[in-house]
């Protein structure tokens, strides 16, 4: 079953842009997942087409108007999940590209200049996601990384089913690092324990690196919830 997104933005043109390309882009051919683009500016009904207006109370930007952006989005709601991206929203997180993943699909709601006018928001019972701490000039990145995040989650999407299974973030840890040949470059060896075919010796030492390096780096997300590779060394 071919997994729907929905997007909704002033500027179509800027999809499927890199998701076009490699793994999405072949995932977009063969069916995996679909892309419907709607222009919100085809839900204008002045004959200037205008969508937004300047903001209630004063202050710089324009304001997309809720009577236009409710329009389009009716004409794509069925009940999929229904996301506005923007800055004041929840930080998108793995899991809800696993929640997302899971489910039919996705509409997404691309604001530009200062935002959405924030009464469609509530009576639409938008998610409201934000891609990180910081301003884009508008949600369609932010609606393109998350599409990214998610479509090579769907089965078929990655090589290896494993691939997904203990990268960062799936154990509420950061990934532990990753070495290929040569075993010395530049005077730089490879940590030898990776060199000596002991299986456990290597699911051991990438358990304590991935731990190492989430304390140092990411403290917030150290949790003691035991990554998938983790089993096998508490067994044993
Ligand atoms: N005035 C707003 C910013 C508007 S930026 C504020 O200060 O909160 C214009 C649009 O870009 C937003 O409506 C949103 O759709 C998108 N956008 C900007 N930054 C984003 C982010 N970090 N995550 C998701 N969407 C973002």
């Amino acid at each position: 079953m071919t997994w729907r997104a929905s997007v909704l933005t002033l500027f179509p043109a800027m999809f499927p842009g890199p998701l076009g390309q490699s793994l999405a882009g072949r995932a977009l051919q063969t069916g995996v997942w679909s892309l419907e683009l709607t222009d919100i500016r085809d839900f204008a009904s002045d004959r200037h087409r205008t969508v937004d207006d300047t903001p209630f109370g004063g202050g710089a930007g324009m304001v997309l108007r809720p009577d236009i952006v409710d329009a389009a989005v009716q004409a794509v709601a069925d009940g999929r999940p229904l996301v506005c991206l923007t800055p004041r929203g929840q930080r998108l997180t793995q899991a809800d590209a696993q929640r997302f993943a899971a489910g039919p699909g996705v509409i997404l709601l691309c604001g530009r200049y200062e935002g959405v006018d924030q009464r469609v928001i509530e009576a639409r019972a938008m998610d409201e996601i934000s891609i990180g701490d910081y301003v884009l000039s508008g949600g369609e990145l932010a609606a393109l990384v998350l599409l990214d995040s998610v479509v090579r989650l769907l089965p078929g999407v990655m090589g290896a089913a494993e691939s997904a299974v203990d990268e960062s973030f799936s154990a509420g840890l950061l990934e532990y690092p990753h070495y290929t040949r040569p075993a010395e470059w530049q005077g730089r060896r490879v940590p030898d324990v990776l060199l000596s075919g002991h299986h456990r010796a290597v699911t051991a030492w990438r358990q304590a690196e991935s731990e190492r390096i989430t304390r140092e780096r990411r403290p917030d997300l150290s949790t003691p919830a035991a990554a998938p590779w983790q089993s096998e060394r508490t067994s044993s």
